[in-house]
């Protein structure tokens, strides 16, 4: 292989997309074998993204279903949370 600059460019393969590309396109990782992560900035930075939106709609959708299940639990706390409000304030009123 010639080598034109002086540099010497290692490469180092992509588990994720396939490509070879500069190993300074790499993330180190201190406990991977060669201190680097196995996949390329590139596909690392586009799986995180989709992790988090991944999270983002899996977290909203248990909430979503959370409420769902609870929906009668939640109205009834809430009854309960209304009732013992007017009673503290009523109480309040009572020991002035
Ligand atoms: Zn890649």
């Amino acid at each position: 292989m010639e080598n034109t600059t002086n540099r010497t460019i290692v490469l180092k393969k992509c588990k994720k997309c396939g490509k070879e590309k500069d190993i300074g396109l790499f993330r180190n990782q201190s406990n991977s074998k060669d201190l680097k992560f196995p996949w390329c900035r590139n596909c690392q930075d586009k799986e995180s993204k989709n992790n988090y939106l991944k999270n983002k709609t899996h977290r909203l959708e248990l909430v979503k279903n959370w409420q769902k299940q609870n929906s009668e639990k939640i109205k009834i706390y809430k009854k309960n949370w209304a009732i013992k409000q007017k009673m503290t304030i009523q109480k309040s009123y009572e020991e002035r």
